[in-house]
């Protein structure tokens, strides 16, 4: 069931948002040649918990695997759910870090994808690509507007480069859980979705890549990469449909 949420809880999930952009610029200023992905990790848990919210991603999942950390940080050719640990980063990579916080019970999922160094033009192009792509979908997210407008909106900005689409992760709803009704792909399915109305919240994450866009999970059981080992970037934001278009709440 696809909830619509009041003022007031969106209200919360504006504080929760808040606090995952913060994270995000806050790793931003951190990621250097040299850092670890678990420093990453440790100064965006302390952020979330001295903010009074609880890191979302901790513990997340089935009992026999959950995910160890606060932040999903995936190198390169790792589109998502990287797990942090010792690994340095280094020169010329792309990070892509996932971020979640949980405030008064209520939910905020933000993403992006950073450069370290110079990389090549093309790996520029990728990430802009998928930025554009990700602000797109958000514009369609106007009441009266489709489901499916979201995701024809993505494909229109993503696809003319040739860049590779991620189908087995999409978007979604959110609220009082991470992952709620409805589905977002970011792709179009041949069917039109859902009406939006003011009050649906959704996280808008496209996953592109230099590749096919097929992925392949690692043997860690979270760390999703490429199968084709080409380079990946995702972005999203948690925003919410209101009667004056959507509303970016994962921003500072
Ligand atoms: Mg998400």
């Amino acid at each position: 069931m696809v909830t619509r949420k009041s003022r007031r809880e969106i209200e919360k999930m504006r504080t929760a948002g808040r606090i995952v952009a913060e994270v995000l610029a806050l790793v931003e200023s951190e990621l250097k040649p040299g850092v670890s992905t678990a420093h990453l990790d440790r100064l965006a848990e302390r952020h979330i918990r001295s903010s009074g919210a609880v890191p979302s991603f901790k513990g997340y999942g089935h009992r026999s695997n959950p995910f160890p950390a606060s932040l999903c940080i995936s190198i390169d050719d790792e589109v998502v759910h990287g797990i942090p640990g010792e690994r340095q980063i280094r020169d010329g990579q792309i990070v892509s870090v996932d971020a979640g916080a949980i405030y008064d019970g209520w939910h905020g999922d933000g993403a992006r994808t950073f450069i370290v160094g110079q990389p090549p033009s093309e790996v520029v192009e990728l990430i802009d690509t998928t930025r554009m792509a990700m602000m797109a979908g958000i514009a369609a997210a106007v009441p009266d507007a489709n489901l499916g407008d979201i995701s024809g909106a993505i494909e229109d900005v993503a696809g003319p480069g040739g860049y590779g689409i991620v189908r087995q992760f999409v978007g979604h709803g959110i609220g009082t859980e991470m992952h709620q009704e409805p589905q977002v792909p970011n792709y179009r399915t041949g069917v039109r979705g859902m009406k939006l109305a003011p009050g649906i919240c959704l996280a808008i994450e496209p996953m592109l890549t230099l590749g096919s866009g097929e992925v392949a999970v690692k043997p860690d059981g979270w760390t999703v990469v490429t199968r084709d080992g080409s380079l990946a970037a995702h972005f999203e934001h948690t925003i919410a449909v209101t009667e004056n278009g959507p509303e970016i709440l994962t921003t500072v």
